[in-house]
């Protein structure tokens, strides 16, 4: 008699034992999305504490200021004292684990319920986050430097070697360790390495010259005449906290163009609050006898020029050709932001993408590599991820986005096809980002761009922050 035919059993999913480097937002959430899907994570953080940029220190980088040597000592935070988000709370968030004030997350004493805190508000609901989940001891490695990932040369690219030092004493061999993990989730943030600003006189400039990575304070900026260069969120928030103490703060803005698109002898705009700032177009050079020229013709003798002008992807723990490489700030090959095809899944990049709401977009790029490595979710066959790339890179240089826009979502929103965090929440078959938290990101744009010094103070949301209040409500029931 035949036997009866049975379905086929779904397959067995695979539990791997993946290491995670860093412990700022995105390796907390990426160590959470691994746990729940039944992985075992350790989590290498080289700091003393959970947290990533948002652990203030008013250490910075003062003999490289510039961060011109990438192999310096780095001190990982940009993070300046009085910086309050450039985002609401509401939607700053985990998507499942609402940063409100003075409540699941936030809470305490010192708390800081504005709806745009300052950093130490985030820090603390961070650290309620991964207290929540159960992502401490045992699980984090504070002090730990990873500085070597490979693969074993087994071909198989299944496993990865994890070399990590003592953070505080890196030349002592006996406390070097090598580890094998299953798979490598890197998560090591991407403001610490600066760009900076490249304009005729820069190198041979007699004058002082910083990145805003090392910018804390306004106090040593007293009575100076300071050029910043970049008007982006860091420039527009330096200058004006410099504003307050320094003489004179001039502004170096691509923004800036006269109405016949010729930057020439187009006269210099005073901000509208600040008299003591100036808005030019951007430098045109930095001379000898200490000057520098704007693009409008006016010249200006500073004591210093802060370069508020972004930064680079920085792994120096990829020795190993042929994993990724970082040209201009874009690194390839990576499908869709996170897995270069010929080692997917076995190592994966979260929080390359800019530009976007950060939080949730960490969390969706968790899910997804903890759905792919346990096998519940597939990938496209590696030649196929390869052409996708390929497409990608292809379809940016067609359409005239400058390489290193690579990762800014809203350079390349319209090349993605779907909303990329959409797509990246269809793979996993979970909900992507709510509708409301969408609506109020673009408002809470648009209401920085209409109040550019008082947004953080000042809106017209407030039926989202209703949305929102309900919507966080639901969570609980
Ligand atoms: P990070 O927060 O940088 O964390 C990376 C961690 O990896 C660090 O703890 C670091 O010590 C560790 N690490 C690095 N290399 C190694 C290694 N080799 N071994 C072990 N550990 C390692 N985002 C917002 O959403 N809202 C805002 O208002 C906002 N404001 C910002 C203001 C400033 C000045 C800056 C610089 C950024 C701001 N951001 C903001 C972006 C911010 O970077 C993200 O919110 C977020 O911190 C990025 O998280 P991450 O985990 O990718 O990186």
């Amino acid at each position: 008699m035949a036997e009866p035919s049975q379905a086929p059993s779904p397959p067995i999913p695979r539990r791997v034992n993946a290491a995670v480097i860093g412990a700022g937002p995105a390796g907390l959430v990426a160590a959470r999305e691994l746990r729940r899907e039944g992985h075992s994570v350790t989590v290498f953080e080289k700091g003393s504490q959970i947290g990533g940029t948002w652990v203030y220190t008013p250490e910075f980088e003062s003999v490289d200021p510039l961060g011109i040597d990438p192999t310096r000592p780095v001190v990982h935070s940009s993070m300046y004292e009085s910086l309050r988000t450039n985002l609401p709370r509401e939607v700053m968030g985990f998507m499942d684990y609402p940063f409100v004030a003075g409540g699941g997350g936030g809470g305490g004493v010192d708390a800081d319920g504005r709806r745009f805190p300052g950093h130490r508000e985030v820090l603390r609901y961070l650290e309620e986050f991964a207290r929540e989940f159960g992502i401490g001891e045992g699980i984090v490695r504070l002090e730990r430097e990873v500085v070597n990932v490979a693969p074993v040369e087994d071909g198989s690219g299944r496993s990865w070697k994890v070399t990590s030092v003592n953070s505080n004493n890196k030349e002592a061999e006996e406390e070097m360790e090598e580890e094998v993990f299953d798979a490598v989730v890197v998560c090591n943030g991407h403001h610490s390495q600066p760009r900076i600003a490249d304009f005729p006189g820069f190198k041979s400039w007699p004058g002082k010259q910083i990145h805003s990575h090392n910018y804390r304070t306004p106090q040593p900026f007293k009575d100076q005449v300071v050029v910043l260069i970049g008007h982006a969120p860091s420039g527009a928030d330096l200058s004006i906290n410099i504003a307050g103490v320094a003489k004179e703060v001039h502004v170096a803005s691509t923004t800036v163009v006269d109405p016949n698109n010729n930057n020439i002898n187009y006269p210099s705009q005073i901000h509208p609050t600040f008299p003591n700032i100036w808005i030019h177009p951007m430098v045109e050079k930095a001379c000898g006898d200490g000057s520098v020229v704007f693009g409008d013709g006016v010249t200006v003798f500073p004591d210093i020029i802060i370069h508020c002008t972004g930064y680079t992807f920085h792994f120096p723990f990829i020795t190993r050709e042929g994993i990724v490489t970082v040209e201009d700030s874009s690194v390839r090959p990576l499908y869709k932001h996170v897995f270069p095809p010929a080692w997917a899944p076995g190592i994966s990049f979260v929080g390359l993408p800019h530009r976007t709401l950060l939080f949730p977009l960490f969390e969706l790029q968790s899910k997804w590599i903890s759905g792919v490595l346990s096998g519940r979710i597939s990938l496209p066959s590696d030649e196929e991820m390869m052409r996708d790339v390929n497409d990608f890179y292809s379809a940016i240089q067609a359409a005239g986005v400058p390489t290193r826009h690579t990762h800014n979502m809203l350079a390349t929103a319209a090349l993605e096809g779907d909303d990329y965090s959409d797509w990246v929440a269809a793979q996993c078959q979970c909900l992507g980002v709510e509708s409301w938290r969408r609506g109020m990101y673009l408002a809470s744009r648009s209401n920085a761009q209409a109040r550019p010094e008082t947004f953080r103070d000042e809106w017209e949301d407030d039926e989202l922050v209703l949305q929102a209040h309900r919507y966080f409500a639901s969570l609980k029931q």
